[in-house]
């Protein structure tokens, strides 16, 4: 397993800045001024950040953190390795000055933080450069929701996501693999609704054979709750979960099997860029999404970067290699520098991993494990 948390250094660039010594950061990336936002090669403006802020999970969902891999030996990061508060917000502050408007907290499962609500305060109060509040989310699993939903409201978390692959007990325990009860979860999402962290949106990732009986009986348990169910395509990311096609159901499929139960139209997208493809129950019942990043690759849109929990800068969920920027940081590195550092990463950017998935040649050798770069 320590293979894959292997530095493959995207360019020569990325290897020659990674050898670099605390004096040789002081003047790199200097001579450039980002008045401009950034964009990459592919004219994708950096418009999102998710941070992982834990590799480490109260789960063991067989399609992220199969427990034979992440068992009890498995390498997780030392404490002394994750970023600190004060590193995470300086980096998210470097980032807006690029033209980040969102920032998603994920993990692994990021409850689990000691402090989240700390790191959610701080990054609440920043500002975009239009001067408008950066909008802080946070996907979790929920099984620390209930306890941990009002404090995360009051220290400025907008928007929540939760994730749930089925109703029954045997789905649940069969997809994350875990003792934890669905009632804990649907607990965890109340509570979130209750303290207004409204609209919830509820993730559920698809795998064919194991819980796609439960779509129906998902969808019918949230129309008419003012939460937004999301069907997520089961995806190949990191090397760990054993991913075949065949265990992929289509988002088509999922419209076609909700539609003849209950219909639906599309709607348009909320923003240009927004993953989830939206429908209406034709009812007025509210909300149902799908996610289509193995059939229907959004590449093209894609204004992502992730941040891993131990500071390395991927510009794709599926990339075999990440840019350090915690070594920068604690030898020492200027503002200046560090902008300079990430916008040139960006601007060398051409990562279309879902387009071009099909193409063995075009693919890297190496992932990187979802629950250690950020979902
Ligand atoms: N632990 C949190 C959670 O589960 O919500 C946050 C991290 S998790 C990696 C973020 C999202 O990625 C979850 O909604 C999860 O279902 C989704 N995810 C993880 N592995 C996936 C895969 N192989 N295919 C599709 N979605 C996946
Ligand atoms: Fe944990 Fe989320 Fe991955 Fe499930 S999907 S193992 S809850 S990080
Ligand atoms: Fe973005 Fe990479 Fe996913 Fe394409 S494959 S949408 S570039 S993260």
């Amino acid at each position: 397993m320590a293979e894959i948390f292997k530095i493959i250094p995207i360019s020569s660039a990325t290897a020659d800045v990674a050898q670099k010594t605390a004096q040789d950061y002081t003047g790199l990336g200097e001579q450039k001024a980002y008045g401009q936002f950034v964009v990459d090669t592919m004219q994708r403006p950096l418009r999102d950040l998710r941070i992982s802020v834990t590799d480490r999970c109260n789960l063991r969902c067989t399609y992220c953190m199969p427990r034979e891999v992440f068992d009890e030996n498995h390498p997780f990061l030392p404490r002394t390795e994750l970023l600190n508060f004060e590193e995470i917000e300086r980096i998210a502050k470097l980032f807006i000055q690029l033209g980040v408007q969102k920032i998603r907290l994920t993990g692994g499962e990021p409850l689990l933080r000691r402090g989240i609500e700390q790191i959610v305060e701080s990054l609440a109060k920043l500002n975009t450069r239009e001067g408008k509040p950066v909008e802080v989310a946070l996907t979790t699993n929920a099984v620390l929701l209930s306890q941990k939903a009002q404090a995360l409201k009051d220290a400025g978390l907008a928007r929540i996501t939760a994730s749930l692959d089925g109703l029954t007990e045997e789905t649940y325990r069969r997809m994350s693999d875990s003792k934890v009860s669905v009632k804990t979860v649907l607990d965890g999402i109340a509570a979130a609704q209750r303290v207004g962290l409204a609209p919830v949106k509820v993730n559920m990732v698809v795998k064919r054979g194991v819980n796609d009986h439960e779509i129906i009986p998902m969808a019918g348990h949230f129309r008419n709750s003012g939460i937004v169910l999301r069907f997520i395509e089961y995806m190949d990311v990191g090397c760990t979960n054993g991913w075949r096609m065949d265990d992929v159901v289509p988002s088509r499929e999922i419209i076609e099997q909700i539609n003849s139960r209950y219909p639906v139209r599309q709607v348009d997208p909320n923003y240009t860029g927004e993953v989830a493809e939206r429908w209406h129950y034709a009812d007025g019942s509210g909300e149902v999404g799908v996610i289509a990043s193995v059939t229907q690759a959004f590449c093209h849109e894609c204004t992502r970067a992730r941040l891993s929990t131990d500071g390395k800068l991927y510009t794709c969920l599926f990339a075999s290699g990440g840019m350090d920027l915690r070594g920068p940081l604690r030898a020492g590195a200027t503002d200046q520098t560090l902008i300079g550092m990430v916008a040139g990463q960006w601007e060398r950017r051409n990562d279309r991993y879902s387009q071009v998935r099909h193409d063995a040649t075009a693919l890297p050798r190496e992932k990187i494990e979802m629950s250690y770069i950020g979902g």
